[in-house]
């Protein structure tokens, strides 16, 4: 490392100036791909809704989004709606909170 003749640390300050310029740019690219990301889905859902409208079919935007389907809850085996996406993700698998509590709770110490 050099000390230059102000006596500061002039190689740490050029790499910490670089990390901060490449840190802005690797932001400045994910937020420019999200936004794009975010842009598409829009106009895709738009599309969407204009063709069902066109179609003459009345969908709301929450129906839309995601098929749904019966299903038994793993605790209280009582039936409930799940969407399909979620349930292809492994969630919706409980009617409840209080029933995911109830069968991820370790009750064995008791
Ligand atoms: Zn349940």
């Amino acid at each position: 490392m050099k000390i230059d003749n102000d006596g500061y640390y002039q190689d740490l300050d050029e790499g910490r100036y670089w990390d901060e310029v490449a840190e802005e740019d690797f932001k400045d690219s994910l937020r420019a791909s999200r936004e794009a990301r975010t842009a598409k889905k829009r106009a895709i859902r738009k599309e969407v809704e204009k063709q069902l409208k066109a179609a003459g079919v009345q969908k709301s935007t929450h129906e839309i989004r995601g098929a749904k389907i019966e299903v038994n809850c793993l605790t209280c085996k009582s039936k409930f709606t799940a969407r399909v996406a979620d349930r292809k993700r492994g969630w919706a698998k409980y009617c409840s909170k209080s029933c995911k509590a109830k069968k991820q709770t370790n009750w064995s110490w008791l």
